[in-house]
């Protein structure tokens, strides 16, 4: 969980770095600061903490650069923003059986993710990347079917709130960080999991 803080007229910054081994702090008093967040890395505060905020104004002279336009980078659910994921690994065992994440995923109103073996493999486009040298995601429910868990991938997903995962390997490292595991074979069960919640949904 990163920290931003404003402490005494300086900007305090705290984040994971490394997949999450190591914590970087940086401390600036520039007389602008600007911060950027990952979608759904703070909880909402329920009560508003006291605390005064500066906001200074900046007038148009002193713009350095001003955002014109924002581009859709399509029509599909960007997994950085979505808030179910349905991700699939090397045991989906090829492109072709991703039309059963998608199933899934079209019901769930959820975005399709992916490890790095499939996209190193062609398998999905490097968009869909989850990990550490992809997205970094913390949606309400990151489902991984045939994912083995990998560090690497941990590093982009870990902080879901609620994580499922589908793996015919009992032992497979997902099943550590998984509130809810299922043990068992993707093609037999991504099927009963989408006709389940269409069920719910009617
Ligand atoms: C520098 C570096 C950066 C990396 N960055 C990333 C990253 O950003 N994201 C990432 O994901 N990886 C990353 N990796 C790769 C990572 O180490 C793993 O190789 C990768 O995550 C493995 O992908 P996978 O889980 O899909 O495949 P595998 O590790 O091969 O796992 C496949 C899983 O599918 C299960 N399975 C097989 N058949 C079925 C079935 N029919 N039903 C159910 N389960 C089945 C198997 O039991 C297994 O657990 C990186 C590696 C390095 C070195």
């Amino acid at each position: 969980m990163p920290i931003l803080l404003w402490v005494r007229g300086k900007l305090h910054a705290e984040k994971p770095i490394y997949a999450g081994k190591a914590r970087q702090s940086l401390w600036t008093s520039a007389t602008v600061n600007i911060a950027t967040l990952r979608p759904n890395v703070f909880k909402p505060i329920e009560k508003p903490v006291d605390c005064v905020v500066e906001i200074q104004e900046i007038s148009e002279p002193d713009l350095r650069a001003k955002v014109t336009e924002f581009k859709k980078a399509g029509e599909k659910l960007d997994v950085a923003e979505a808030d179910i994921i349905v991700s699939g690994g090397r045991g989906m065992k090829g492109p072709e059986h991703f039309s059963l994440i998608e199933a899934l995923a079209n019901e769930l109103g959820a975005a399709v993710g992916a490890s790095r073996a499939v996209v190193d493999a062609g398998w999905r486009p490097h968009g869909e990347q989850v990990g550490q040298t992809g997205k970094t995601v913390s949606p309400s429910l990151y489902i991984a079917c045939g994912i083995s868990g990998a560090i690497q991938h941990l590093a982009g997903m870990s902080s879901s709130k609620f994580i499922v995962a589908i793996n015919k390997d009992k032992d497979a490292p997902i099943f550590a960080i998984a509130d809810y595991g299922i043990n068992g074979d993707v093609f037999e069960v991504l099927p009963v999991f989408t006709e389940e919640v269409k069920k719910l949904k009617n």
